[in-house]
């Protein structure tokens, strides 16, 4: 046991600390459990079941449709949907042909999207009627986009009433005559007229990109996470191998986080298929549905964000529901609180641990033993084959035993990169050490604890939000001087969006107006809940606004 490396010795013996991962096209993760189990159910969605043989097969026409659009290995493929089965055939079918998944939020606003779909470059979006709309106004300022791939809702139903528009969507896309446009295809006519013959390509899968998958990183502007097929499988088999228990062709997975979020990607969708799983897709989190399907469905497996196990402890009825077929719950994102832990676990009679992860790392690097040691408080420890220490983020050297310093980490999950950004790239990847922007904290027995972020990061409800993306639209009202934003605490979504603004002289402005300004413009999750307004905001002597100081008042009028 290396002393550097004191979590090893907590490493169950079923836990290999390093293990050969397969450098193969990570779509194969779907055709070897489709060969293995053909006809188990891979896809639950809103009563209706998909075996592995037909998400396969949909999968091949996928990638044979996309050929014959004229799309060629190394193109981006863009995917705006909430957890439905057209988004995991057309994820799986972009793999399969050598394309590579631009992953995004349904919530985006035309801005937020056409600035994704043109700094990908996408050639193709693959999305649902209901969104269409916006999707076709992005298109007109993306040269890039030349088709436009539409998957039907009414496909779906019939869909309870509460879910029938999942996510806020609008209702404007509906009765659009989709097919008519140029470049605008009907996903189900494309799929139901392509070829199924099986294609897999050969990937060289340390340098082929699978995934452009788009976070805010530290500067606050969207960038594309660079990882590879290796990354991701990489990622995959490390969250496999530590929830060993978990069987193959044996388990329902619950599908409540978004599969277009990288921890939905792998701890959700690409782990439900590697264990041959069945993946119960649910397009949007509503409460009440997943106390129904956990009660109905029986699903063994619940990967999720603190916000959700939150709701489920305190749902008024959660006596009335059997929810103790739940074994294994990951939770991600966010901290999990420790009296959520114990009541959760006393309902269910499962496990649930607390693991850390960021995009950059395919995304998780750190979690709690599933079934073995485990520190309330903590994300856990390093996954195999990830290697992490407490450093000065200046010098890169490590920092005493239990002082803080920033995370950074080394393993098979991390990035190639940002996409043409060399210069963040350089800043953020320094000597094959991902520096992770999080303030943490190691103790002796090589357990790490997050602490605070670098980044001003604001995780509301699971969702990343990026103050400096808030502030640019505050700038944009002509009536406002300054304007900053922080996170303050919020008891369901774990944080939310406050606002401090500074009028220019002579100006008015409501915190109503404000709200709508804001709502046409960002997604609804990224909206000031509260606005404050200020003749002067605290600064520092290069001008520079004091966000920490606005965070410690805040924290001093709360408490
Ligand atoms: P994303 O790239 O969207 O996955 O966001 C990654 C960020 O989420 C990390 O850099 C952390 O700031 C935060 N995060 C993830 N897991 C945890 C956790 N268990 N505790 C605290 N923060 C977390």
């Amino acid at each position: 046991m290396s002393p550097t490396k004191p979590w090893l010795r907590h490493y169950p013996s079923e836990v290999a600390p390093t293990f050969e991962y397969p450098k193969h096209n990570l779509a194969r993760l779907l055709v070897q459990s489709a060969k293995k189990f053909p006809d188990r159910p891979a896809i639950y969605f809103m009563g209706k079941k998909m075996t592995y043989k037909a998400f396969l097969e949909a999968s091949y026409r996928f990638a044979n449709v996309l050929t014959a659009l004229g799309v060629n290995r190394g193109d981006r493929v863009a995917i705006m949907m909430p957890n439905c089965p057209p988004a995991v055939i057309a994820y799986f079918g972009t793999l399969m042909m050598g394309g590579i998944v631009v992953q995004t939020s349904p919530l985006y606003m035309e801005r937020e999207l056409v600035h994704q779909l043109s700094d990908s470059g996408a050639k193709v979006i693959v999305t649902l009627d209901l969104l269409f709309a916006r999707v076709q106004k992005a298109k007109e300022k993306t040269p890039s986009l030349e088709h436009i791939v539409v998957s039907s809702i009414k496909d779906y139903l019939p869909f309870p009433k509460n879910v029938l528009y999942p996510l806020k969507m609008k209702k404007d896309g509906v009765n659009l005559a989709v097919e008519q446009g140029e470049g605008v295809h009907s996903f189900k006519k494309l799929l139901r007229s392509a070829s199924a013959t099986p294609i897999c390509v050969d990937v060289d899968a340390e340098q082929d990109l699978a995934l452009l998958q788009y976070t805010g990183g530290t500067t606050g502007i969207a960038k594309g996470v660079m990882l590879t097929h290796y990354n991701v499988v990489a990622n995959t088999y490390q969250t496999s191998n530590w929830c060993y228990k978990v069987q193959f062709g044996e388990e329902r997975f619950l599908g409540a986080i978004p599969c277009f979020h990288v921890f939905g990607l792998t701890v959700l969708l690409n782990q439900s298929v590697f264990r041959a799983g069945m993946l119960i897709l649910i397009p949007k989190f509503d409460i009440n549905l997943i106390l129904d399907t956990i009660n109905d469905l029986k699903p063994t497996i619940f990967p999720g964000a603190p916000t959700m196990y939150v709701a489920l402890i305190n749902h008024k009825r959660i006596q009335d529901y059997n929810i103790s077929s739940i074994n294994v719950c990951v939770s991600g994102s966010a901290p999990l609180p420790l009296e959520v832990q114990e009541r959760f676990e006393a309902l269910t009679g499962g496990r649930i641990v607390e693991g850390y992860g960021l995009t950059e790392a395919s995304p998780v690097t750190h979690a709690n033993l599933v079934w073995g040691y485990r520190k309330i408080g903590t994300i856990g420890i390093p996954f195999p084959d990830t290697d992490a220490k407490v450093v000065n983020s200046e010098t890169g050297e490590e920092v005493p035993l239990g002082e803080i310093g920033e995370l950074i980490v080394k393993g098979p999950q991390v990035m190639r990169g940002y996409w043409n950004r060399d210069r963040e790239t350089a800043m953020t990847l320094r000597d094959g050490w991902l520096y992770t922007g999080d303030m943490a904290r190691m103790d002796e027995d090589g357990f790490f604890a997050i602490v605070d972020r670098k980044k001003d990061l604001i995780i509301a409800g699971g969702y990343n939000i990026y103050p400096r993306e808030v502030e640019e639209i505050l700038f944009e009202h002509p009536a406002i001087m300054e304007a900053v934003v922080i996170g303050i605490p919020d008891e369901y979504r774990g944080e939310t969006v406050k606002a401090f603004v500074v009028l220019k002289p002579g100006m008015k402005l409501t915190e109503r107006e404000l709200e709508l300004w804001c709502r046409e413009r960002l997604a609804a999750f990224k909206v000031p809940r509260k606005v404050e307004f200020r003749e002067t905001l605290p600064k520092t002597l290069v001008g520079k606004v004091l966000r920490r100081q606005l965070l410690e008042e805040e924290q001093k009028q709360s408490s």
